[in-house]
């Protein structure tokens, strides 16, 4: 009895040891990078039987990464509310016409403090002017401090929609710079502009070229001596849209519908395993965590679960 005992106890002990290896552990990733493409429907990305609006994602990009294939906002299903919880690791009320900042500090914030970096370390660049607001928080403590750098709207001055070829434009000029920002958010919005416009062909074709965005970003992250090899970038979405059927289908979004709700995630980069995919519920709090994790910082008040799926090649 006392010898099952020892001997329960030690692998306890070997299994601790494992997992605080795991907690601690360095990651060759210096460079993050997100890309959210504002609010495609799964059935027409991925979730599309032969893929053929996103044919790079699908295909070339997902050999090499990590997709999650159950990826939900489980939030308010709408651009600022699933971009705020992206950012701070939390869903919360939030007014989508960026009148009102994040309640929560963001993984920007806490990234400068913790690596004392200047604020050009870390970028939002957007097509949706009114996502300047997630470099901010209203909470007392963080108000106006270590706030990351932005260029959002047409002219880089958080007003209106700009086009994405610009916003593009602006992101190529940073990640060619000698000194690419080490975080940074990108916006692309031709997706949901096009499908509250109730252009069906246009959304399509905006998704198709979302797909190529993604794979010139990723292209340009491997020809660059500085970024390759050193570089996870996230690809994802802040909100789907309504299915057939409810409401007005893929025209609008912000409820709590599986077309909404059902996002994607594909995570590139050294620390990820090719062509893995990960069938467990993740969600869009998740990546705030994760970036934590993989900068070794603190993020006390975000909610989320590190993505283990996406860094390890056996854990789900
Ligand atoms: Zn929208
Ligand atoms: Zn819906």
């Amino acid at each position: 009895m006392n010898q099952l005992l020892a001997f329960v106890s030690f692998s306890f002990f070997v299994v601790f040891q494992l997992l605080g290896q795991a907690e601690h552990r360095n990651f060759q990733t210096k460079y993050i990078y997100i890309l959210v493409i504002d609010g495609p429907r799964y059935s027409e990305t991925y979730g599309e039987p032969t893929c053929k609006y996103s044919p790079l994602l699908c295909d070339s990009l997902k050999k090499e990464g990590t997709f999650y294939a159950h990826f939900s906002n489980n939030g308010a299903t709408y651009t600022v509310p699933g971009h705020t919880a992206m950012v701070t690791g939390t869903y919360q009320r939030i007014s989508n016409a960026g009148t009102a900042l994040p309640k929560q500090p963001n993984f920007f914030q806490y990234y400068l403090k913790a690596s004392g970096k200047d604020s050009t370390a870390a970028y939002v660049v957007a097509s949706k002017g009114k996502l300047d607001v997630l470099v901010n928080t209203s909470h007392k403590q963080w108000s106006n401090q270590f706030v990351a750098s932005t260029y959002c709207g047409p002219n880089g001055n958080g007003l209106g929609y700009g086009r994405d070829d610009k916003t593009f434009a602006k992101v190529t000029e940073l990640v060619s710079d000698v000194n690419p920002p080490q975080l940074m958010l990108i916006n692309l919005l031709a997706v949901d502009v096009y499908g509250h416009a109730n252009n069906w062909d246009k959304y399509l074709e905006s998704i198709t070229k979302s797909d190529q965005y993604a794979a010139k970003l990723w292209q340009m992250i491997q020809e660059n001596p500085v970024l390759r090899d050193q570089t996870t970038l996230m690809i994802t979405n802040d909100h789907g849209r309504h299915l057939d059927g409810v409401r007005s289908g893929f025209v609008n979004h912000g409820c709590r519908c599986e077309g909404c709700r059902h996002i994607s995630l594909l995570v590139l980069g050294p620390d990820t395993p090719k062509g893995k995919e990960v069938t467990e519920p993740a969600e869009l709090i998740d990546i705030a965590p994760t970036i934590a994790e993989i900068f070794h910082f603190e993020m006390p008040t975000s909610k989320g679960k590190f993505l283990r799926g996406a860094f390890s090649q056996n854990d789900k």
